[in-house]
């Protein structure tokens, strides 16, 4: 299978990831983690990304959908599912035609549909440890101690980008740019599987995996 997942920044997109991973043995294929992974690397791709990524911008698309490709061509035959790509029109013009190139298309579209308010509170209490990447939230998903990450013991930071002002920044941005990707898609006879994203993780899953079950039988 071929997944594309989309939906606003903190719509829970890499939980529903991880999930789906497993149950279908896919790769997951996250932009803004092999961004972030390529800042941490101090790649010159990770540099050009960073003031994009730390103001809530997308980072330019020339930089971005190369990377993408590149890695989508290295996934295994079982396939892989896009986390936060595509973001743009362009981005997903280019995907169709670099899967197009090798005989290939994006099998099911995911839409995780969410209230903006919903957002901001996931994404400013969101909590993160920069050692090991375990995620944390002030109200949901509290630490055994305060501010300190329960695996390794090293003290938690907010993500730059999870600060209200650029999470205001990344829901513009998102209604702006990514929310025309969902209309390409149903106006090129794609079918786009709206799931509400405002119910919790795993009422989310249960309405994911009823849908790709139906697909993978096929
Ligand atoms: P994410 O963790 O998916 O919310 O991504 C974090 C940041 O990485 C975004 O706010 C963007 O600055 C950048 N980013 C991730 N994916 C893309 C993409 N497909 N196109 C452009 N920028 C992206």
């Amino acid at each position: 299978m071929r997944i594309v997942l989309l939906g606003a920044p903190g719509a829970g997109k890499g939980t529903q990831c991880k999930r789906i991973v497993q149950r279908y043995g896919l790769l997951h294929l996250s932009s803004g983690d092999i961004l972030r992974q390529q800042r941490a690397e101090g790649t010159s791709l990770g540099k050009k990304a960073q003031s994009y990524m730390d103001s809530g911008q997308l980072v330019p698309d020339q930089i971005v959908v190369q990377m993408m490709i590149d890695a989508v061509k290295k996934a295994p035959a079982a396939g892989f599912i896009l986390d936060g790509f595509p973001r743009t029109l362009n981005q997903a013009v280019e995907l169709d035609n670099s899967l197009a190139h090798n005989g290939q298309a994006v099998d099911a579209i995911l839409n995780l549909q969410i209230d903006d308010r919903m957002v901001a509170e996931r994404m400013t209490g969101r909590r993160s440890c920069p050692k090991c990447g375990a995620v944390y939230h002030l109200k949901s998903l509290q630490p055994k101690v305060n501010g300190i990450c329960d695996r390794d013991g090293t003290g938690l930071i907010q993500r730059p980008d999870d600060s209200p002002e650029v999470v205001a920044k990344r829901l513009k941005t998102y209604h702006q740019q990514t929310e025309p990707v969902v209309d390409y898609y149903n106006n090129n006879g794609r079918t786009v599987f709206d799931v509400d994203a405002n119910n919790g993780a795993d009422k989310v899953s249960d309405l994911i995996f009823e849908k790709l079950d139906a697909i993978d039988k096929a």
